[in-house]
């Protein structure tokens, strides 16, 4: 299906636990995000890099995402809402931002102020225009053709007209096309014959922008999975956002098969430890009795953290072994059978959802709660502080303490052979 990069950079050494004084933590390493990028970058090159950070990042933090993307070569940053991109602008990053979701409410004149490139699926065409003519500054736009995903992006139907009305006002001067993109619906599964329509209509739709007279610089197409499956999608440039985090998108593929490494771990601490009877219900609805003398560690992350509710049987690290998660995920907490009554789990031990060296993934959790890694990753709530921690001691471990990106670091805590460590809190 693919041929697998190989592994580069820098050694790995993760924080090894949490901080004192930290209950749970999203521990970020930028160094991992750093070494992603590298990974995909020699993939697709010479094709350009643009990083997705939508989505805080995938829950990473935009800027920290976006500052160890820039650091590790990313020509591009993109975002869903020019409000995502305004913010990393305000947190002084610099290299050209895409934003490509937008609604009647979205600022355009600040987004052409701003220098931030516009995508265009229709509508937003006319806006555009008048705020860049309104400030005698023409705007930067990306033209999105929707060839089959069904979602955002000008139907082939209304392309030759977006197209025409595009150039007439590049020739007025209001805008700079220079780009022309799509999504694709099926990158994932590689042997979907769908991906080659999409590639069709976009050939076709790139000749029609052609036979109007515009010229464009940056042709992308690919998402991460056709940055690793499909050579033919990778044009001028890749969008990739997921395999950046350290995950697979395939469910056939690990993130390690594919020479990446995950950039979020998930800690926190047991935050009980209780001898049961047989027939002892757990949770709410009692899904679950244990059937047999046992444990329970109670663990203190729930739905209100963005752990899904759904999931069931979900693994679970402790002190360095494997449990599973019994009934149902409340709104602040689940519960652990240890399986022992005479467990040697202890309250305050150290807890791993996923990450780091657990041998647990955000994909595990995603089949345990009928999801995928996109979103376990994403979903992880605001409750819990994410702890930038560089496992290989970046540039900008030289100004610890500095406020990061427009947010406050709240905790900076020097952890000897583990880099910068710094709260990012949202
Ligand atoms: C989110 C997104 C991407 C990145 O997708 P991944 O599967 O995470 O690589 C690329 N392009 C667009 C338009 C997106 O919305």
């Amino acid at each position: 299906m693919m041929s697998t990069p190989g592994t580069h950079g820098r050694v790995p050494a993760p924080l090894r636990g949490l901080p004192d004084g930290f209950e749970r933590a999203a521990i970020i390493d930028p160094a991992a995000i750093r070494h992603n990028v590298e990974t995909i970058a020699s993939y697709v090159s010479p094709a350009k890099l643009m990083v997705a950070v939508k989505a805080d990042g995938y829950g990473h933090g935009a800027v920290t995402a976006a500052r160890a993307a820039v650091e590790a070569g990313a020509d591009w940053i993109g975002v869903a809402h020019v409000t995502e991109a305004l913010a990393l602008r305000e947190a002084g990053i610099e290299v050209p931002v895409l934003a490509w979701l937008h609604t009647s409410q979205t600022d355009f004149a600040e987004a052409i102020t701003q220098n931030i490139d516009i995508g265009i699926s229709g509508w937003e065409l006319e806006e555009v225009a008048a705020a860049a003519s309104a400030l005698q500054t023409p705007a930067h736009v990306h033209l999105k053709i929707d060839t089959g995903l069904g979602r955002n992006g000008c139907t082939v139907a209304e392309w030759p007209e977006l197209v025409a009305r595009a150039a007439e006002h590049q020739d007025r001067g209001l805008l700079s096309v220079v780009g022309i993109f799509t999504h694709l619906a099926v990158a994932d599964e590689p042997d979907r014959r769908e991906t080659d329509e999409q590639l069709e209509v976009y050939q076709a739709a790139l000749k029609v922008a052609e036979e109007a007279g515009l010229s464009v610089s940056l042709r992308h197409v690919a998402n991460t999975p056709a940055a690793f499956s499909r050579p033919d999608a990778h044009f001028d440039m890749v969008r990739v956002g997921v395999g950046v985090y350290g995950q697979s998108p395939f469910a056939d593929r690990t993130a390690e098969d594919l020479g990446l490494r995950p950039a979020m771990e998930l800690r926190t601490r047991v935050a009980n430890v209780k001898r049961v009877p047989s027939g002892q219900g757990i949770s709410y609805g009692l899904t679950h009795r244990v059937d047999r003398p046992t444990a329970l560690a109670l663990i203190p992350l729930g739905y209100g953290d963005g752990v899904p509710r759904i999931a069931v049987h979900a693994p679970v690290q402790i002190s360095g072994r494997t449990y599973q998660s019994v009934g149902r995920v409340a709104m602040d907490q689940f519960v652990v059978d240890l399986g022992d009554p005479d467990t040697e789990v202890q309250v305050g031990d150290e807890v791993v959802l996923f990450g780091g060296d657990s041998g647990i993934s955000a994909a595990d959790w995603g089949r345990a709660a009928q999801t995928i890694n996109y979103e376990i990753i994403t979903r992880i709530g605001g409750r819990v502080p994410r702890l930038v921690a560089d496992s290989s001691g970046p540039a900008s471990a030289a100004e610890p303490g500095q406020a990061k990106a427009g947010r406050t670091a709240d905790a900076v805590v020097g952890l000897p052979g583990a880099g910068s460590l710094e709260e990012d809190s949202p």
